[in-house]
């Protein structure tokens, strides 16, 4: 009997395996590498999947795209308006901010994103050499 690696577990590979954040189509390029046969409704719904299961998660970019993430803990993105690049922020979730709105608004906050955009200090440094 040959091995092959499910469809779910070569996404969760690629997405887990990176530590990057990763757009659909960044995936299906990556899969396709493993599994040719693979499209993009089937890397959709297996990137669904994980999201749902908890095992990644997923937030909309500037350009309302979907960004696929290996960290699941709640956090806060960096974009470069230069580069594109995105980064996690290395800073504390305000679970302040969501208790504040539950208690002066009576709604049920279950978590808030933020993305700050700006310029990226590799970005800085070549502004600086021109
Ligand atoms: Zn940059
Ligand atoms: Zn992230």
């Amino acid at each position: 009997m040959t091995k092959f690696s499910s469809q779910r577990e070569i996404v969760a590979n690629i997405i887990c395996g990176t530590h990057q954040h990763l757009c659909a189509d960044e995936v299906l390029f990556m899969a396709k590498k493993v599994n040719p046969r693979l499209g993009i409704a089937t890397v959709y719904r297996n990137l669904n999947y994980l999201v749902e299961e908890g095992k990644i998660s997923k937030f909309r970019d500037a350009n309302q795209g979907y960004i696929f993430d290996s960290n699941i803990e709640k956090h806060y993105h960096f974009q470069c308006m230069t580069c594109g690049m995105l980064y996690d922020l290395p800073i504390r979730y305000n679970s302040n901010l969501d208790d504040m709105i539950n208690r002066e608004l009576q709604l049920e906050i279950d978590t808030h994103e933020t993305m700050f955009y700006g310029t990226c200090k590799k970005c800085q440094m070549t502004k600086g050499e021109n």
